[in-house]
């Protein structure tokens, strides 16, 4: 197998603050490699940067770029008092959550700064105005219904023909999980444009046909 450069990494990724299994984070490397080909790659919800150095590794190989999108100040589930809170994350002064701080702390550490792009705002803002074909639209955003139709439906129209789109915490069975992923996967490959590729543990990945 050829060495790459999440070896290299001056930290063990499990160790990163974040929600991404092992096998979910080298699929959404393996895929970005390949996407990179086709344009640059652009995920919604960094958090604090673990998905993003998956990703980030794999454009900075393939000498591309990663839009990381993120507003930073939490979804639902990280807000004091919820399940997912972290108080390291918490801003006292401003009384928000704010994870750009760590997340730029791993971008630095990773030398990723010139092949990620952070965007710090909410993602369909930036999508309202978006114009650049991607090669790759990774999914994992605000989890509420109407937060994931609006991440599909403002970025589908911006993957490139055999680009991918790549969707976390799809669950099949309700006990295991919050519906809104596993439905807009649905909704993806409904709509025509995209075509089923492999589901890695909760990772949906689709193919821009
Ligand atoms: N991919 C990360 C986990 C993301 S958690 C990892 O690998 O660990 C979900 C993230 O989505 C949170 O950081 C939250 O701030 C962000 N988010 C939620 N709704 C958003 C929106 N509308 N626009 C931009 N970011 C959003
Ligand atoms: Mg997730």
């Amino acid at each position: 197998m050829p060495t790459n450069k999440l070896a290299e990494l001056p930290f063990n990724i499990k160790d990163l603050k974040g929600f991404l299994a092992e096998d979910e984070g080298r699929a959404l490397y393996d895929a970005a490699k390949k996407a990179s080909k086709i344009g640059p790659c652009l995920e919604i919800g960094s958090y604090c940067g673990k998905s993003t150095v998956y990703l980030g590794v794999a454009c900075k190989e393939e000498n591309n770029i990663l839009y990381a999108v993120d507003h930073h100040s939490g979804s639902e589930e990280h807000q004091p008092g919820e399940e997912y809170h972290d108080p390291d994350l918490y801003d006292e002064r401003t009384g928000l959550m704010d994870s750009f701080r760590e997340f730029r702390r791993v971008m630095r550490l990773a030398k990723l700064e010139k092949n990620v792009i952070p965007i710090v705002s909410d993602s369909s803002l930036v999508a309202s105005k978006w114009t650049t074909p991607l090669g790759m639209v990774f999914i994992d955003g605000g989890h509420s219904l109407s937060s994931a139709m609006t991440d599909f439906n403002s970025w589908k129209n911006y993957i490139a023909v055999g680009g991918i789109l790549a969707i976390h915490d799809i669950f099949p069975n309700p006990e295991d999980g919050g519906q809104a992923p596993f439905t807009i996967w649905k909704q993806a490959i409904k709509s025509g444009l995209f075509k089923k590729l492999s589901t890695i543990n909760s990772l949906g990945l689709l193919r821009r046909i």
